[in-house]
Parts: C-alpha cells; sequence; structure tokens
C-alpha cells in the first residue's frame, strides 16, 4: 500500500503536479482533503527555509508527514530576483501583476533564467529530506500557451523547446524545477 502524505500547499496547480509526479510512490493529500487550514508568512531567506516553515506548520495539525515545495523563478540579468520574493514580487500572489512587472524589468535586458524548486519532506518523528530542482531557459517577451500557472506562459524551456504553459502537464513534470526536485528526494528514499 502507498504511504498517504499530506502536500502543504493551497496552490490547486501545484498539488496536482506534486500527486501526478509522486503516484507510484505516495498518496498525496491536500490540506483541505487532511482537514487542515494553514497559510503561514512565508518569510524566510532562502527556499529551503521557506518549504520548512510551509512544512512546520501543516505537521503541527496531522499525524502524516507533510510535503512542502518553495519555488522561485531567478532571472540573471536581475541577479537572481525575483527568487524568494517570486509569488510577491508585484503584489501578492497576483501572477499576472507579477509576470507584467517582470516584462517591464527585462526591457532591453538577457532573459536567461531558472526555477528552482526545493522539497522538504517532513516525518511525524521530526526527521527531515530536503532535495532541489531546476529548469533553465528565458523568459519571453510576452506570454505563449494557455496551462501552467504562475510565470509558465512567460519560461521558454530549453528542454522542451516550449513554454510550460505550452506543455502538457506530463511534459512540464518530466523536465521541471519540481519534477527534478521530486525525482531527487524519490532517490534519497531507496
Ligand atoms: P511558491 O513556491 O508557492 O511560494 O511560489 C512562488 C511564486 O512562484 C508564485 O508566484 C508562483 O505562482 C510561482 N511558481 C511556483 N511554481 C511555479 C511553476 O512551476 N511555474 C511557474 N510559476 C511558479
Amino acid at each position: 500500500m502507498k504511504r498517504k502524505i499530506v502536500a502543504a500547499t493551497n496552490n490547486a496547480h501545484k498539488l496536482a503536479e506534486i500527486k501526478s509526479i509522486l503516484q507510484d510512490k505516495f498518496d498525496v493529500i491536500s490540506l483541505d482533503e487532511a482537514g487542515i487550514r494553514c497559510d503561514p508568512q512565508e518569510n524566510g531567506e532562502t527556499f529551503l527555509h521557506n518549504a520548512l516553515i510551509k512544512a512546520h506548520a501543516a505537521a503541527e495539525f496531522t499525524p502524516l508527514p507533510v510535503l512542502a515545495d518553495d519555488t522561485g523563478l531567478c532571472v540573471d540579468a536581475l541577479d537572481g530576483a525575483p527568487g524568494v520574493n517570486s509569488a510577491r514580487f508585484a503584489g501578492d500572489h497576483d501572477d499576472a501583476a507579477n509576470r507584467k512587472k517582470l516584462l517591464e524589468l527585462l526591457k532591453g535586458k538577457s532573459r536567461k533564467a531558472h526555477f528552482t524548486c526545493v522539497v522538504a519532506l517532513l516525518y511525524p518523528d521530526g526527521k527531515i529530506l530536503c532535495a532541489t530542482g531546476e529548469a533553465h531557459g528565458r523568459i519571453l517577451e510576452e506570454q505563449r500557451g494557455e496551462g501552467g500557472f504562475g510565470y509558465d506562459s512567460l519560461f521558454f524551456s530549453d528542454d522542451l523547446g516550449m513554454t510550460f504553459a505550452e506543455a502538457t502537464e506530463e511534459e512540464k513534470n518530466s523536465v521541471s524545477h519540481r519534477g527534478n526536485a521530486l525525482k531527487n528526494l524519490l532517490q534519497m528514499l531507496h
């Protein structure tokens, strides 16, 4: 039987990706399904710190292992920004405003960028496994594609030759920062 774990996210897109990537190994349930309401302040200075904040916050309400993910878009010409501030770059969790600000700041600049994702799996006994994944590409001058979320429609993946928003969920997961971080986490379980 697959072990049940709680994904500590209120983002439905992220949840769907995590469920799909881990489906062979874990029965991933949402915060809602676990009866947990929590939305902690992500005020850490690193992706790892924020992932741990989210994992610990949800773990207070469940005896199950908790998986948390913190992700950011890092743009070379912006010295790695928006980075850990990706969610509140222009407005708190306002994806459209964040994309608009990114396009404005990048006018005339190099578009090279990558996503970084850190995942943390926190067990009830306090043991924690952490892993990182990246996806490399560039920021387009306008959005392309209808799928995905966040910065996906502006991020042209070097691996796929299209934006993450043009890719199917399966294609995105096969090369994405989240897919890579979770694959690295799974390797630590063997
Ligand atoms: P967080 O990890 O939920 O804090 O997300 C930080 C920011 O990055 C939010 O603005 C998300 O919309 C965005 N984001 C997170 N994961 C992805 C992704 O896989 N693709 C595009 N944007 C993402």
